[in-house]
């Protein structure tokens, strides 16, 4: 088995849809000897007012936007203490508590991050940019599709940006679907290369790794985040990877592991080490 462990994974109470014990049974089903639970730590004061949140609130799944550390702490404190609680209950499995936590950049944002993540002491910390500041609100990656042509550029600049400054804060065991934008078609042009080299040479800087993220296998368009391209440049920038099936729901754990596996061997990428 090419990885027999995920730890990019979503549950119940945020936006999964399955409780953390039964991910836990479908890991160990799959011969896998780790999970790891990695629910969204989303905090900004505007989130409640961006264009997204009704849908979320309609979907289900607001709880993963929060407004104050406080109100995240709510959730996660919790949270964690039942991952430690069913760490007793499955002493066979080795249980982590992750978080995947979008990177801001707005006043306050790193020194209470910090505080939070001292609080909650989590096993390892995904970064990622679901959504990009501008105009005075926040554009959820599923807002950028209808911007008009222009202001996608300039969207998918920033986006680029703010993963660079991600990759090189420190904050971070590695990076999330790097090339998020390709989920609504954006940001696959040869134009956005030097953009892509700047954050995977961040992610060298920082030694941190980035996910083969392997929800982005589709029938239209066979691959993960990031491309191909992205993911030759991590391999020479010694850039580890490790691969993420970003399940939502227990049939996702361990989706597509062996072609992210033929990639690694292929490209000759390095392997995040735990
Ligand atoms: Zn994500
Ligand atoms: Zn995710």
């Amino acid at each position: 088995m090419i990885q027999d462990y995920t730890l990019h994974t979503h549950t119940v109470g945020f936006d999964g849809r399955d409780s953390v014990q039964s991910m836990v049974n479908r890991a160990r089903d799959l011969g896998f000897k780790t999970i790891g639970v990695s629910n969204h730590f989303i905090v900004n004061p505007i989130i409640k007012y961006t264009k997204m949140y009704p849908f979320s609130v309609h979907g289900g799944y607001s709880n993963i936007y929060s407004s104050s550390f406080d109100e995240a702490l709510l959730r996660f404190v919790p949270h964690y203490h039942e991952i430690e609680m069913l760490r007793e209950q499955n002493p066979d499995m080795k249980i982590l508590r992750g978080m995947e936590a979008d990177f801001f950049d707005y006043n306050g944002w790193r020194e209470r991050f910090e505080m939070a993540i001292n609080i909650l002491q989590p096993d390892y910390i995904i970064g990622s940019a679901h959504f990009v500041s501008y105009n005075g609100t926040l554009l959820n990656s599923h807002d950028w599709k209808n911007a008009d042509e222009q202001t996608q550029k300039i969207l998918i600049q920033k986006y680029w940006e703010n993963i660079a400054r991600a990759a090189a804060s420190g904050l971070f065991t590695w990076m999330a679907h790097l090339d998020l934008p390709k989920k609504v078609g954006l940001g696959v042009e040869e134009q956005w290369v030097e953009f892509e080299q700047r954050a995977i040479e961040a992610a060298a800087k920082s030694k941190i790794g980035i996910e083969i993220n392997t929800s982005f296998y589709r029938s239209f368009c066979y691959e993960p985040y990031p491309s191909n391209r992205i993911l030759k440049m991590a391999a020479e920038n010694n850039v580890p990877v490790i691969i993420s099936d970003d399940a939502h729901e227990t049939k996702n754990i361990g989706r597509h592991f062996d072609e992210a596996g033929q990639l690694i061997r292929d490209l000759n990428l390095k392997t995040l080490t735990r």
